[in-house]
Order: C-alpha cells, then sequence, then structure tokens
C-alpha cells in the first residue's frame, strides 16, 4: 500500500514512537491509508497537539497520515454566500486569508492570536476542531458564532454537519473519517474575539469569548451569538446572555454587567493552569472586551 517510513530521531522513546507516518499525496490517497489503518492509524495535520502526547503521558498511534501537502486541504475559497477552509490551513494562513474580510475580525483575530507564531504556522483549523480534550482551541468559539459546517469525508462519500453537532461526535468519528473542510456562510454582522492569556501570548488562554453580532442602524441588537471556551471542557454558545442583548442598544458595559449576572450556568474546569471559579469569574471582562472590538469593527 503507501510507502510508509519509520521515524528518525523521534524525540521520543522508541518504545512509544508511532510505526510509520505516510505523507498523504491526494485526499483519496489519505482516505484509502487512514480506512486500512483502521484504529491503529490517526490523521497528522500540523501535529503541534499530537506531538506533545509523550508529555500527557498518552500513547502515540501506531501509524499517522500526514494530511498537510494535499492541495484541497490547504486552500481557503472565498466566495460570494460562503468562505470554504481547508482542514489544513494553519492558523497563519487562515489569518492572512481573512485579512480583508471584517465580518470575519473574529476568526482572524482568534487564528492571529491562538499560541505563537511558530505554532501558528504548522497548527490547522481541522487540528483546532478536531482535538477534543484541548478545551481551550481559539477556532471553536469564534466558529461557533459563524454558524460554521464541517464537512466529514470518508472512502464512502462526505457529509455535512453543524460544528455543534461535530463537538459532540468528533471524539468517536469512526476511523478512516476525516474532517476535510469548514463551511462558513457570509453575511453583514459585527464579530470579535477576545482572550485571557494567564501570563503572555503563548499562554493556554483561561477563557474565551467570542461573538457575533447583527445590529440596526440605530445599534439596536438583531441577532447575537456569543461562545465561551476554555472554560468548561469544550466550547460552548452561551443562549441566555445572546437572548439578553436582543433588542437592546450594543453597549460594552451594560453587556459585561448582564453576563455577570449569567455567569452562574458555568461550571469551570480546574486545572493547573487555572482553578475553574476564576475562568468563570473573567467572563463579564472578556464580554466587556469583545463588545468594544465589536463596536470597532
Ligand atoms: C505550546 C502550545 C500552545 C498552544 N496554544 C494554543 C492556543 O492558545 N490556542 C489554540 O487554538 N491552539 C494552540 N496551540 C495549537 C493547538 O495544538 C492546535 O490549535 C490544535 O489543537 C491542533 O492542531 P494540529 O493541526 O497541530 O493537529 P494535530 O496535532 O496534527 O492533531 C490533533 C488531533 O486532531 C486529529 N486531527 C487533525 N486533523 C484532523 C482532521 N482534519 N480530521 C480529523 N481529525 C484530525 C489528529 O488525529 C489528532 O488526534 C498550541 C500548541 C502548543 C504546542
Amino acid at each position: 500500500m503507501m510507502s510508509g517510513f519509520p521515524i528518525q530521531n523521534s524525540p521520543v522513546s522508541a518504545r512509544d514512537a508511532p510505526a510509520s507516518i505516510y505523507v498523504a499525496p491526494s485526499l483519496v490517497a489519505a482516505l484509502d491509508a487512514l480506512s486500512e489503518y483502521g484504529a491503529a492509524g490517526a490523521p497528522l495535520a500540523g501535529g503541534t497537539w499530537i506531538m506533545r502526547s509523550p508529555i500527557r503521558h498518552e500513547p502515540l498511534r501506531s501509524h499517522y497520515v500526514a494530511i498537510g501537502r494535499i492541495a484541497e486541504l490547504t486552500t481557503v475559497r472565498i466566495g460570494g454566500d460562503a468562505i470554504e477552509i481547508g482542514a489544513a490551513v494553519t492558523h497563519a494562513a487562515l489569518a492572512a486569508a481573512l485579512a480583508d474580510l471584517p465580518e470575519f475580525a473574529g476568526l482572524a483575530a482568534a487564528a492571529r492570536g491562538s499560541a505563537n507564531p511558530a505554532i501558528r504556522a504548522m497548527a490547522t483549523i481541522g487540528g483546532n476542531l478536531a482535538t477534543s480534550e484541548f478545551a481551550a482551541a481559539d477556532c471553536v468559539p469564534t466558529l461557533l458564532c459563524l454558524d460554521a459546517d464541517v464537512e466529514i469525508s470518508g472512502r464512502d462519500g462526505r457529509e455535512r454537519i453543524g460544528l455543534a453537532d461535530f463537538l459532540a461526535v468528533r471524539s468517536t468519528l469512526a476511523p478512516g473519517r476525516l474532517a476535510t473542510r469548514i463551511i462558513v456562510p457570509r453575511a453583514e454582522r459585527k464579530t470579535a474575539h477576545a482572550r485571557l492569556p494567564l501570563r503572555r501570548s503563548g499562554d493556554y488562554p483561561v477563557a474565551i469569548v467570542s461573538l457575533s453580532l447583527s445590529v440596526d442602524a440605530a445599534n439596536r441588537v438583531q441577532a447575537a451569538r456569543i461562545a465561551v471556551g476554555s472554560v468548561e471542557p469544550s466550547a460552548r454558545r452561551w443562549p441566555r446572555l445572546e437572548a439578553a442583548l436582543l433588542g437592546r442598544p450594543l453597549d460594552a458595559a451594560a453587556a459585561a454587567r448582564t453576563a455577570a449576572e449569567l455567569t452562574d450556568e458555568f461550571v469551570g474546569r480546574d486545572s493547573v493552569d487555572a482553578p475553574g471559579w476564576y475562568r468563570v469569574s473573567v467572563l463579564p471582562g472578556l464580554v466587556r472586551r469583545a463588545a468594544i472590538a465589536a463596536l470597532g469593527s
């Protein structure tokens, strides 16, 4: 089948090292390889999460299928009704592709602000959405606010599902299935992404607030999507805050006060970075920052 090659000079011990990494030249070849490896294999995108498996005391798979050289997965297509982002598009490439599209300011900020420049040059949007153990993924909350769909491909065809549904099934995707595209509808809206790293840029964020708002001529909120990341194990929308902002003029301080009244629905996750209560407590401030950014967009 594919010409797998053993890893040389791996930073992990030989006992932990995968038996092969196959660099797929095409999507068909990648899907064939993933299908043949079954549960022993997995996609390798930017590798920025996989490379830290030994630090997290997680076993590596025996076989990886590298998808970063597949042309159709590394392209951003900007259409009139939607943009289509290949799953292997890196954070850096995504930020560059969206630079002139104000309606995607939030997504561009997420892609531009995650981790550090070296990681952003490698980490992919598909890897960001697919990593179920990674609560602090920046692109997830912002794409939840943009009503994004995810295309999943296998040897037997393709299907398209909403991002929230994808998040619910991502840890149980059948072997041989690959997220291949993220489809984001275009609309007139104000979007923003606010994150709080503990010390400085490069840290995982303690909490993230992304939002997407449509306002009328009097600046009253007509539609609101607000999502929170890094606070709970998986990012999710904040429907009570969305509803509370509807019909009111967009005012950052007032939005933060309303958020403070509604944070009780979040159960923050404790970790070595930050206790759960702290993650929840910073949400009103992040709502304020995101609203200010949206007002300026
Ligand atoms: C020190 C450090 C700090 C970081 N900080 C941040 C941060 O603050 N915010 C942030 O968003 N990111 C951050 N990252 C990057 C983060 O690891 C990536 O955003 C992402 O979670 C993994 O993307 P990847 O392309 O490297 O995936 P990989 O490591 O290649 O894969 C991760 C997992 O996803 C699976 N996978 C990958 N692509 C697909 C696909 N198309 N379909 C199905 N499954 C797939 C793999 O099999 C694997 O299980 C950081 C990374 C490091 C090392």
